[in-house]
């Protein structure tokens, strides 16, 4: 198989590669050099019609489709994501920006276990009964619901597209799905790989263009019974707005402002480094991003000067060069965000301690869209530099005296995904993740995920749980039977 990027990419309908109805496309840019490289479709809700149309008539028979053979089918997938690894990440840093190694390592592996998790989870699924001694006996079947629909952003674009697809498909339902329009090569070419692997058509179909053309068109589709949603809380709202009249079943993971919380008897070194990579990993766009940096007053200067002078060596440059350690971020849109939220930052008052502008690229990257790492310090909690995403290279600082300090400000946000704790002292570690208001808490470490526990935000980070049995818990409709005996 040889997989290949396209100059158009294409809608994945009932099976078949199509253009959109309307004729119409977008422009997809790679970030990292400011220039067109492909033409996604701007698909409206005529083609959300015809993908609903194909996922119907393909429910029937996916979901009494016996597990072994749903089993290969979608592990099938999973190792030709495998064998495509190379062409699947360099789609992903053209449509991204971030750096190709970055893509190599963790993006598309992380996708291939996407569907190996739930295509093997699937073999294993048992459900519950309940006896009431010698009276009656229950038994709850955990029934797919039928056509779901699945929404991701640009940030992981292949890895948070898969971590919906597969659990949905592997529960049984018919999916119709919508890659982000400013990132959608990978979920292009992963339609290429589905026709190969045999998913039969309609089980699957993808469609490309915008949220409020061809997004809002799946969440308002009244035969799409359930949604799962990634992105911003700002589409979250939208999106919950819809549905929630129409009484729909919905996961939405949403934004974070996460604090990243280091008392004074942390490893050190092990601290350093990885707090360099929450602070900007992908540029500092995963929602897990550990964006303002909580230190105890008492080590502050001195973390401060060192995490200074490793963030200047970080190498912002060319996502193909393999020395680069930030590329570009994902568009231009998205970086005049971030920069206006750096300038944002000196109005109310915050110093820059590191970075703060735009950095020029040469040759190929010359109209691309990078962004120095950039440190704040100087700003309280609830100024809005601390209160709103950024979703950029950009971190502020701030020193606690106490255990209750760091917790008041860590739980000082509207947002509540995830936290990071640094500390040795075990009793601490667990009394404190007990108290920070976020769905995912990282101890002495960040962004180590195993797939079979849950995951989402408190607040305004989103409702429901994703990963393991709760996303086939989410795509399944529990319907209790009770015999008497
Ligand atoms: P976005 O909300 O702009 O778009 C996400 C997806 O939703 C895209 O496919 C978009 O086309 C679609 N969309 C937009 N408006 C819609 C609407 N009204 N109806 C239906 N679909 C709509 O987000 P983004 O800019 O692509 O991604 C960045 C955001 O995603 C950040 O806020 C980040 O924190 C969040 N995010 C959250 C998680 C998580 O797990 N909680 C993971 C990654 C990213």
């Amino acid at each position: 198989m040889n997989l290949q990027a396209p100059e158009r990419i294409a809608n994945y309908i009932a099976g078949d590669l199509q253009a959109p109805i309307n004729g119409k496309y977008i422009d997809n840019i790679n970030p990292a050099t400011g220039l067109v490289y492909s033409q996604t479709p701007d698909s409206d809700a005529k083609d959300v019609e015809e993908a609903v149309g194909a996922a119907k008539a393909a429910f029937p028979t996916w979901s009494t489709t016996p597990q072994e053979e749903r089993f290969k089918i979608l592990n099938r997938i999973a190792e030709l994501i495998d064998q495509n690894l190379d062409a699947l990440a360099l789609a992903e840093t053209n449509d991204n920006g971030k750096p190709l190694w970055l893509s190599k390592k963790v993006d598309i592996p992380r996708a291939s276990s996407n569907f190996r998790f739930f295509a093997t989870g699937l073999m294993h699924v048992s459900t519950e009964s309940h006896s009431m001694e010698d009276k009656a006996i229950n038994y709850t079947l955990r029934q797919p619901i039928g056509v779901v629909g699945c929404i991701s952003p640009w940030n992981l674009p292949l890895y948070l597209f898969t971590w919906k697809l597969a659990p949905a498909l592997a529960a049984g339902n018919c999916v119709v799905a919508k890659p982000s329009e400013v990132t959608p090569m990978t979920g292009y070419l992963l339609s290429v790989i589905c026709r190969e692997a045999g998913l039969p058509a309609g089980v699957l179909n993808i469609i490309h263009g915008t949220g409020p053309d061809c997004g809002a068109a799946i969440v308002a589709h009244p035969e799409i019974k359930a949604v799962s949603f990634t992105g911003s809380t700002r589409a979250g709202k939208d999106i919950a707005a819809t549905a929630a009249p129409m009484f729909k079943k919905l996961s939405l993971e949403l934004g974070g402002k996460n604090p990243n919380i280091i008392f004074a008897d942390c490893d050190w070194d092990k601290m350093m480094r990885t707090t360099l990579q929450s602070s900007f990993a992908n540029q500092g766009q995963i929602c897990l991003c550990g964006s303002r940096v909580l230190v105890e007053e008492s080590i502050y200067e001195k973390f401060k000067a060192e995490f200074i002078e490793r963030a200047r060596k970080l190498t912002v440059g060319d996502p193909l060069d393999e020395n680069t350690r930030q590329g570009a971020v994902v568009s231009k849109m998205h970086f005049d965000k971030v920069m206006a939220c750096i300038d944002l930052a000196k109005q109310e008052g915050g110093k820059i301690l590191l970075g703060g502008n735009a950095v020029k690229g040469s040759g190929r990257t010359e109209k691309g869209y990078f962004i120095e790492p950039t440190i704040v310090e100087g700003l309280g909690p609830t100024c809005r530099t601390n209160m709103e995403e950024i979703f950029g290279p950009v971190v502020t600082l701030q020193s606690f005296k106490t255990e209750d300090e760091a917790m008041a400000m860590a739980n000082t946000s509207d947002y509540g995904l995830s936290a990071t704790i640094w500390t040795q002292d075990v009793s601490r570690a667990n009394r404190v993740a007990a108290k920070v208001h976020s769905g995912i808490i990282w101890v002495n470490c960040w962004l180590l995920r195993d797939l079979r526990t849950p995951f989402g935000g408190f607040k305004n980070s989103g409702v429901g749980r994703e990963g393991g049995w709760e996303a086939m818990r989410f795509f399944t409709e529990p319907k209790n039977v009770c015999i008497e005996l």
